[in-house]
């Protein structure tokens, strides 16, 4: 069964506005939240400074899930920009999908606002797209 994962509208523009700011960079973020809705994004830096892939910096990685755990929050997903490209899975992004239980969710910046936020389940390497529903 496919996971859905709901997000508030607000921080799917927020998103939005962190992609923007690091074009034509990747940015990347864990994306927390309570049951199956995403409440906080934690931004993370894009140790590679690339402008087609994305790794998170260790430290940040932990203080993130440090506060998480804080707050009673969990980690529901892994999140990054496509300047460039659609929202798509790209095989790096696959070979790199190695964190357990977490979607990955992906913002492009090149396409129209209603395809512009796609999520995934990635299992043995295999994406499956979840459904995201954005709440106003
Ligand atoms: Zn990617």
């Amino acid at each position: 069964m496919s996971r859905v994962l709901h997000i508030p509208r607000a921080m799917v523009e927020e998103l939005k506005g962190v992609a923007e700011a690091g074009a034509p960079l990747e940015v990347c973020a864990l994306l927390a939240g309570t049951g199956n809705r995403i409440e906080r994004v934690f931004p993370m830096t894009n140790a590679d400074a690339s402008a087609d892939h994305f790794t998170m910096v260790p430290a940040e990685q932990f203080a993130a899930i440090k506060a998480m755990r804080t707050d009673r929050l969990h980690m529901l997903a892994v999140w990054h920009s496509h300047p460039a490209t659609a929202a798509r899975m790209s095989e790096e992004d696959l070979r790199l999908a190695y964190t357990p239980d977490v979607a990955y969710m992906i913002t492009s910046l090149a396409v129209a606002d209603d395809e512009s936020l796609c999520g995934y389940d990635v299992e043995d390497g295999i994406p499956r797209q979840i459904q995201i529903v954005i709440e106003d």
